[in-house]
């Protein structure tokens, strides 16, 4: 039905690449560009020797927007998928504008000076992109992106109001490195070390970085994990489109060794965005410690155990309160057995192709930048449980959260 263009050949870009090819009668035309076209061609194999499919491969430098204005205008797809970096949102989309093309995303963008997630400079497209009779649509992917859909079907289907929304992410996988991050490091880590913030009664509140945890234990035997609360992006839409929300915090799990091999580079500075001048050159001590760690895209062999992300709603219900748990759980495994990659890249490159098929078969088609929470949840609810990602719902789960 459609000529799809992914941006973005990583542990994510590959997982979109192997799930749209799976599906050829709705992306009957898939190209993937990168800055480094080696690593298309890598998984274009892949696709080749899986489904026999042959898939279109271009070098671009998505930094740059006439690069990409020519690169679209040659291949002239319906839509991008952009599972590049947040800081190639706003190129991408400004070629979007200039070319005619639909545009997702998975991650909202960010200055790379500034570790800072915000909407507003997206959200500022808004005109443009519905004169331009386009979509936006942004943050398709688990956490953003599943997590939204969560929400909007607990609320449509569950509840007459919500009041407390609790995003809990376990990885409860293990790759056997000490230290290593499941997607892209300088981001991951960007994420993790920026402060807390989390919604109380309309407004924002800033904690310290990793100030709070609690333990969790996930369903189904995945375990008891310490979680702490973070920032995390989707927590801004959630709580601007669903203004009945009091209280919406975002919990990760992290291992023990995570968090020590994290503090001693804080405290010595590898962390650092700002770039320190070494023997005559300029370098930024994050990039330079992504240089050193674990390329996220090879950990997928190594990893067992499962993800355990969902939802927590609380609110009320005929006039009673009540509370609603949403999850899935992923094997590591499973993921590399189907497409060679680890649940993190899975789980997030699975709701990137869900949302463009939404938008190629025209279920959600319409012009202007959307969050995912702000259409109907029904149908991609539904197509996670077909393409991969099924969810259970447990009612009263009897959690003791804080
Ligand atoms: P990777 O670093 O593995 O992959 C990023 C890819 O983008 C690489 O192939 C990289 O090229 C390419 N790239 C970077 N800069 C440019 C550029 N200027 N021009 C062209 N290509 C470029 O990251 P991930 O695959 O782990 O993550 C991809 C995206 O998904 C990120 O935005 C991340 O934040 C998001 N994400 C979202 C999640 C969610 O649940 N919503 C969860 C996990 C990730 P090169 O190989 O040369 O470096």
């Amino acid at each position: 039905m459609a000529k799809v263009l992914i941006i973005g050949a990583g542990g994510v870009g590959q997982v979109v690449a192997h799930k749209c090819a799976q599906l050829a009668n709705v992306f009957t035309d898939i190209v993937l560009a990168s800055r480094n076209e080696e690593k298309c061609k890598r998984i274009a194999a892949q696709l080749k020797n899986n489904y026999g499919r042959t898939i279109k491969t271009v070098q671009v430098d998505a930094d740059n927007v006439p690069e990409l204005v020519a690169l679209f205008n040659n291949i002239k797809p319906f839509m991008v998928i952009n599972v590049a970096l947040p800081y190639q949102d706003l190129t991408i989309m400004d070629a979007c504008l200039e070319t005619g093309v639909h545009y997702l995303d998975t991650a909202n963008y960010e200055p790379l000076d500034t570790a800072k997630f915000e909407y507003k400079w997206q959200w500022a497209y808004q005109e443009k992109f519905k004169q331009a009779g386009l979509m936006a649509l942004l943050g398709s992917g688990f956490d953003p992106g599943a997590t939204n859909m969560f929400t909007a079907y607990i609320a449509k289907h569950y509840f007459d109001e919500i009041h407390h929304l609790d995003i809990i992410d376990v990885n409860g996988g293990d790759h056997g490195y000490p230290f290593a991050t499941n997607f892209n490091p300088e981001i991951n880590i960007r994420e993790v070390t920026a402060e807390c913030r989390h919604w109380e009664e309309g407004a924002f509140v800033t904690t310290a970085a990793m100030s709070t945890q609690q333990s969790f234990t996930c369903p189904d035997g995945v375990g008891t994990y310490n979680i702490y609360r973070m920032y995390h992006e989707e927590l801004e839409s959630l709580t601007k489109h669903f203004p009945s929300i009091k209280r919406a915090q975002f919990w990760m799990s992290f291992g023990d060794s995570y968090i020590k091999h994290l503090d001693v580079l804080g405290n010595v500075g590898m962390t650092g965005i700002e770039p320190i001048e070494f023997q005559g050159q300029q370098i930024v001590p994050i990039q330079f410690l992504k240089a050193l760690l674990p390329d996220p895209s090879t950990l997928g062999s190594r990893t067992k155990g499962k993800t355990c992300i969902g939802c927590v709603v609380r609110g009320i219900k005929d006039g009673k309160e009540k509370t609603v748990y949403l999850y899935n759980i992923k094997d590591h495994q499973d993921c590399f057995g189907e497409v060679q990659s680890q649940a993190i890249s899975y789980t997030t490159g699975v709701p990137a192709m869900i949302g463009a098929k939404m938008m190629i078969e025209g279920t959600w088609m319409k012009s202007g930048v959307w969050n995912m929470e702000q259409l109907d949840p029904d149908a991609f609810m539904a197509d996670m449980n077909e393409y991969g990602l099924p969810w259970k719902v447990i009612e009263d789960p009897g959690f003791d959260l804080i």
